[in-house]
């Protein structure tokens, strides 16, 4: 059986990676090796009865021992492991969530029900390192994919809605506590009065500004609020998660950079889990709802087409129904009144931890291992 290891297993979307492989029998298949950069020597996860003792993830000895390493650590661990152990000459496959590699002209970006082409070849050209998409490139795509099989996108401008726990384990409990610290402020009486609202909602506003509230790890209140901008500032207007739109989007569907344009605003808002996607899409010919249903639904098993009416989005097009599931939801798709070109908005929403993480890595693993 091939030496597996696994680094970042505790974190968000460790910890969604080690639920899905657990769920769909993965360890049996492997035989597994739990790392920490924090809690060297430490008890680790048990699976299947097996307990695990965790290694050190910054031993380049320890890691070159594996055939395979999913990495769930972060950019700044790839950076300097990555090419350390390289220069080792380990010969092993790196399938990893972090962004650093993903335009390194060694990686394919892996989104198989949109790219496996891509990634078979990539195997067969003896690529060995295999990066997961940005989570909102990722679940933008998937939504999409009948669509650009079809050929039929133009363009895309993409104004995202991305959770709390997109940006780690940290945050999505700083989001918590956030809601915490001012719920701990309001009386029942303040909650239920039937009097004016004004003063709770002035009451709240002054919490949510306030030295007490947690906001140490975002920089900013998120809880009544949004953040405009998700990753840092490329001097040109741009955050780097709005630059990952075209780049990603290209590199993921084999095109030459720039082939789809793709433009946007990324925003942090206050949800738990999934990201959403409000996108206009210029497209190539007009296309009617009824073909754009069967187009999306006809292209892999894990998206939903949600009729664009308010019952149906209001019911299946959320964060709160999505959340946990590894169907994508794709809906409020409609012509824009704009010179009558053929210029369409969409909503994409899906769990950035399922097919926006762990379910690429995962895939991914399973595809080595049938292959190698
Ligand atoms: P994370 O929750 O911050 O976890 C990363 C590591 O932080 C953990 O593996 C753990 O490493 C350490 N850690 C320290 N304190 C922790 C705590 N209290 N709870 C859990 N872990 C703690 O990061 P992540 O969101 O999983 O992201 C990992 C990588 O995936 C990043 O490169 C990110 O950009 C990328 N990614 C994230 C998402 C997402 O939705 N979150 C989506 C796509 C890609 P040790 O056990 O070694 O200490």
């Amino acid at each position: 059986m091939k030496q597996v290891g696994i680094i970042g297993w505790r974190g968000m979307v460790g910890s969604v990676l080690l639920q899905r492989m657990v769920q769909e029998n993965d360890f049996h298949n492997i035989t597994a090796h739990f790392y920490s950069t924090s809690s060297v020597g430490a008890p680790g996860p048990v699976i299947d009865g097996v307990s695990y003792t965790l290694k050190d993830a910054y031993s380049i000895n320890a890691l070159a021992d594996m055939d395979i390493i999913i990495t769930c650590q972060g950019g700044d661990y790839t950076k300097s492991i990555y090419p350390e152990l390289i220069a080792h000459g380990w010969k092993g496959y790196w399938i990893d969530a972090a962004s650093a590699l993903r335009m390194d002209e060694r990686a394919c970006i892996i989104l198989d029900p949109v790219n496996r082409e891509n990634i078979d070849r990539a195997i067969t050209n003896g690529i060995k390192l295999f990066v997961g998409g940005n989570c909102s490139i990722t679940l933008s795509l998937m939504g999409l994919a009948g669509l650009i099989k079809a050929d039929l996108i133009e363009w895309m401008s993409v104004m995202t809605y991305q959770s709390a726990s997109g940006a780690g384990a940290k945050y999505v409990r700083e989001l918590i506590a956030q809601s915490a610290y001012i719920s701990h402020h309001l009386s029942a009486d303040e909650l239920t009065s039937s009097g004016s609202v004004l003063p709770l909602v002035n009451k709240v506003s002054e919490l949510i500004n306030s030295s007490g509230m947690p906001v140490q790890s975002f920089g900013a209140p998120l809880m009544g609020s949004i953040i405009p901008w998700i990753d840092t500032d490329l001097g040109d207007g741009n955050s780097r998660e709005e630059w990952k739109g075209e780049a990603e989007t290209n590199k993921i569907l084999g095109l030459a950079p720039g082939t789809i344009p793709v433009n946007g605003l990324c925003i942090r808002v206050g949800v738990i889990r999934c990201h959403s996607a409000a996108i206009t899409l210029k497209l190539k010919r007009e296309v009617s709802e009824t073909e754009f249903a069967q187009l999306v639904v006809d292209s892999h098993p894990w998206v939903n087409y949600v009729p664009n009416n308010k019952e149906e989005s209001i019911s299946r097009l959320t964060p709160a129904h999505i959340s946990g599931s590894l169907q994508v939801g794709i809906g409020r798709y409609k012509k824009m009144a704009l010179n009558n070109e053929p210029i369409y908005s969409v909503l994409t929403v899906g769990d950035q931890l399922l097919w926006g993480a762990a379910e690429p890595l995962r895939r991914m693993l399973n595809i080595l291992l049938n292959r190698i």
